[in-house]
Parts: C-alpha cells; structure tokens; sequence
C-alpha cells in the first residue's frame, strides 16, 4: 500500500520529465496501471493530428455527428459495468456516484445530438435599420477547429468527456487532458468513440502533467475549456490571454445551504448530508457551509448528525455496498485536516467524523462540525471533502449576507416552507447557480446555462451558451437589391449628408411618449 507521502512523491514524478504516468486506486492504495505520459512535443503532435481530422468531421453535419454520438451513448450504457469500475478504481467513489456520471454522459450524448442542430442553425434577423433596408442578416456559428478540454479528477466523465460533447458536435475535434490522478476513464472513452466509428483523431486523450501536456494544449489548440481549481484558472487564463485564446473556466466553489426556520428539517438534513458528502465531498457544487436559522438549529444539527454517523465508508465494490468512499488526492485529505484543525483550534465542535481511517487506502470521516464562524477556513476557503459544518444564525437576513460573504459564487440551496419565499431567499444570492427545497440539482438542467460568478468561473456549460461557446461567430450582411452607390459612400456630399441628418432627427428625435 502506498502511503500518503508516497502518492503525493508518485503525483510529483510525473511534473518533470517523467516519461509514464502512474495510477493507483485511492481506496487500496494499489497501482492499477501505468500509461505513458506527453511532453510539450508529443501534445503538439497531438493537437496537428486533431487538426488534420477536424474538416471531415466537420463535413459529416450535425445528423452524422449525431448518430456517431447517439451511437457512443449505446456503447457507454452496454459498457457501463466496465466504465463504473474504471470510475471507482482510479477516483476511489462508490458504485453510485460511478453511476450518476454514466447517466449523465449518457443524457448529454442524446442532448448535445438534438439541441446542436437548433442552437448552432444560421440566425436570421429583419434588421431594423433604415440603412440596411432590403439585407438579408444572418449570425452564422462555425467550429473553432481544435477545442482543447482539460479536467479535473473528481468527476473523470462529467467533468471531463462530459464537455467535450458538445465541443464535438459543434463540428471541433477536441483534444482533452484528463486529470494525472485519473486519466482511465477518459481512455474507455476514446476506446468507446473509435468503436462505434468516430474517425480516431477527431478525440484524442493528452495524458501527462498538467504543467507540461496542459500547458502546451494553451499554447495550441484553438479554444479552451477548463474545469479544476481557481488557482489553476487564473495562471490557464493568464497564458491564454497572450494569444487571444478563447477560454472558459469552470473553478472552484463554497457553496453555502440555508435553512430557514419553517423548512421541512428532515428534507434539508437528508439534502444537507447528500449534498455535502456525496462523491466523498469532492464536488464542484457540494454544499461546503449551512445556516440555520436559530428555531430549527437543533433539531436540524440532530438530526444531521444522526443521519452523517449512519453513514457507510470504505472501499467501493458492488452497488449499494457503501455511501462514501476515498478521499481522491493526498493533497485534499492534508487540506481537508488542516480545515478542521484551524476550525477546531478558532472554537469549532466536531459532532461527528473528524479523522483520517487508519489502515489501507486513504479515507477520511464523514464530519459534522457546530461552533463554526467566518472567521475559519472551513467557512471561507473550499474545503473539497467529506465535511458539513453548521452555523446558527439570527436571521434570514443574517444567513443571505454570510452565504455572500465569500469570494466564489458557484451554486447554493434555500430551504423554507413557501418555495416562493425560498427562491425570493435564493434571487439575492450571489452565485451562478441556486436551487430551491433541493442540492444539487442545477447540474441536471442541462437547457439552462451554469456557471460560476466571483472566482468560480468565467462563462458557463449547458443551455445554448454550453454550445454556443465552442463555435467562432460570423456576421453575415448580404446585399441583394441595390443602387449604384449607398447614402453613406464617397464622394461626401452636401445633399446626401442633409438628407441623413433630416433622418436622424425624424426617426431618433423624440423622447419618451409617455409625457
Ligand atoms: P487542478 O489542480 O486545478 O487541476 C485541474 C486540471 O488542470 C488537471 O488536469 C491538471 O493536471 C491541470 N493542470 C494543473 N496545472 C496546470 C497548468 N499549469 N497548466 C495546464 N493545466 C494544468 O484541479 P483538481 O484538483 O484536479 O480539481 C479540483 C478543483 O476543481 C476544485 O477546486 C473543484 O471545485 C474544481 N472543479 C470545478 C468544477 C466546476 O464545474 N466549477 C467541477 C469540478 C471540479 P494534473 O492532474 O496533471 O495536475
């Protein structure tokens, strides 16, 4: 079994010239395979033959890229058995949370296909100007050629082949570089692609360390979709910036939970507990804090912590075996302790959890704390992992200001009685995202766009935007009926320019109607 220090060494190999990249399962410690791992040359070799494959896959339209994608969807749901148990041994998460990242590939493989030949049509407008009377107008959306994708390791599907999708039925070939810690499941993908016939360039996977192979797909690759930390975001940005490279980012969050006092508590506990530990805690949008408002805080924290001690950690396998699995990265289960630490050492309670598992694979407790403040890590920083700590508040006005007193703005929850009242709660909330009586469930409304506000992100995935973005846009103005020359053209003359200033005051002149 590799300890800690080992995992973290075993990561660190593969930042300098390294020529394989490690795997092991977190929940074993084992090492489960060794891949060979990019440089910058291999990764530019990489993004030319991706180039070279993109015209004809272009060429194939929407309804031959649809039926290819509709046709990985079958393979992704008859291979699921295989996929899952690629997911939990290279990320450590339970059959379940495996499984909800097959359901929803397999959705958006079927979404992208219908929606694409919708949001991607040709646009025609009647322009309004007086100057363009008789044109044809049209916002046309062509693929950008090379989309580069890389992904973080908490979700290995979603967070990575999960948004290549679109960017492949835009008509771009996408070159996408899967996190260092769990790069296997986005080889079953490219396996996947190429069996059902997808020309074999058209999705290549980079593997290698992010500051090699992810840094030299910025430099290449013709528009960049990034999902990973904030602090990861800003140095991508900074280096897309010097070339003009198009990017979104999708970053980090610490999204908070109200509870107001006349909510249904054993909905907003199971929610609160589901929604912060699900996939050990290690999702984008996990609910990192909760306020409570003061009459329902006891029983909410009793029942919560009822509900967390019941909970079932260990080694994933066979469905339904475990709630909670692996803390992914050494690096999060050492963030995860000196949350708490800090947490406990400024005044915080842990009710419950609150410990690595001593023995094979890298678990940490499902934890509860109470007596938490602002003035803790674990309220301001993301935590990224198995915790739910709790805070009391005064008032509904007191729980708004504390979930916008932070620097991210990714998703939120509000629970209360009157779901009016609850998204009146959630419509001044300073995030991307905000669900109401409910977690997590944005991320299931793929017709709307999510992204996040602050240091979350920048741009968003899904809704028209989610493929909008993967395409370069033309203004299209045709000229079909025409005179010799325009009002507006040389040579300047005194009648022409007296006839557009008559224009001007006739058509803009007025004010309002309503005096
Ligand atoms: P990370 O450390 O930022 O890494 C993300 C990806 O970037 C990995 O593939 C990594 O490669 C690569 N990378 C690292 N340094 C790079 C560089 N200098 N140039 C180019 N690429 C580089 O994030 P993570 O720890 O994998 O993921 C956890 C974070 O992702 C959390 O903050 C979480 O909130 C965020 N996340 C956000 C969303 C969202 O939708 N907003 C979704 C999921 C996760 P290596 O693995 O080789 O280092």
């Amino acid at each position: 079994m590799a300890t800690t220090e080992q995992r973290h060494e075993q990561h660190r190999s593969t930042a300098g010239p390294a020529r394989t990249l490690k795997v092991d399962n977190p929940a074993t410690g084992a090492q489960i395979a060794e891949l060979p791992s990019l440089d910058r040359k291999g990764t530019l070799e990489l993004v030319d033959r991706a180039r070279a494959a993109q015209p004809e896959w272009d060429a194939l339209g929407f309804r031959g890229r649809g039926a290819l994608l509709r046709d990985m969807r079958r393979w992704l749901v008859q291979n699921r058995k295989r996929v899952i148990r690629t997911l939990s041994d290279e990320n450590g998460k339970p059959y379940e949370d495996a499984q909800l990242e097959i359901f929803y590939c397999a959705d958006a493989l079927g979404f992208w296909a219908k929606k694409a030949p919708k949001w991607l049509a040709d646009e025609h407008e009647r322009p309004h100007s007086p100057l363009l009377l008789g044109r044809k107008v049209v916002n046309r959306y062509l693929p950008y050629g090379v989309v580069g994708v890389i992904g973080p390791w908490n979700y290995p599907l979603i967070n990575n082949f999960g948004d290549a999708i679109p960017a492949l039925m835009a008509g771009n070939s996408v070159v996408l570089k899967p996190a260092s810690l769990t790069p296997l499941s986005s080889m079953l993908m490219q396996e996947g692609l190429r069996a059902v016939g997808v020309p074999d360039d058209v999705f290549l996977v980079a593997n290698g360390p992010g500051g090699t192979v992810g840094s030299a797909l910025v430099d290449a690759v013709d528009m960049l979709h990034f999902t990973g930390s904030t602090e990861v975001g800003k140095r991508l940005a900074e280096q897309a910036a010097r070339r003009l490279l198009p990017v979104t980012l999708e970053l980090g969050g610490k999204d908070p939970m109200i509870v107001l006092r006349d909510a249904n508590l054993e909905r907003a506990a199971n929610a609160a507990v589901w929604g912060a530990l699900q996939n050990g805690g290690q999702t984008c949008i996990s609910i990192e804090r909760v306020y409570v408002e003061s009459e329902a805080y006891e029983p909410f924290v009793a029942k919560v912590v009822e509900k967390v001690g019941r909970l079932r950690q260990g080694a994933p396998g066979a469905a339904g075996k475990v709630d909670i699995g692996a803390v992914t990265s050494p690096e999060q289960a050492d963030l995860v302790e000196e949350h708490l630490r800090d947490a406990v050492e400024r005044g915080a309670t842990i009710e419950v959890g609150g410990k690595r598992r001593a023995g094979t694979g890298l678990f940490f407790e499902p934890t509860v704390l109470t007596g938490v403040d602002h003035s803790m890590k674990i309220m301001r920083e993301e935590t990224f992992g198995p915790t739910l700590p709790i805070m009391r508040v005064d008032s509904e006005e007191e729980a708004v200001r504390l979930a916008n007193d932070s620097d991210m703005g990714l998703d939120a929850s509000v629970f209360a009685k009157d779901p009016a009242h609850a998204e009146h709660v959630a419509r001044r909330l300073q995030s991307g995202a905000a669900v109401v009586n409910d977690a997590l469930a944005n991320y299931f409304a793929m017709e709307i766009p999510i992204g996040g506000m602050k240091e979350s992100g920048v741009g968003a995935r899904h809704g028209r935007i989610g493929i909008q973005k993967y395409a370069k846009r033309q203004n299209l103005v045709v000229t079909r009926f025409a005179l010799n020359r325009e009002l507006y053209y040389f040579p300047y003359s005194k009648g022409a320019t007296k006839l557009t200033e008559w224009l001007i005051v006739a058509l803009f002149g007025r004010g309002s109607r309503r005096r």
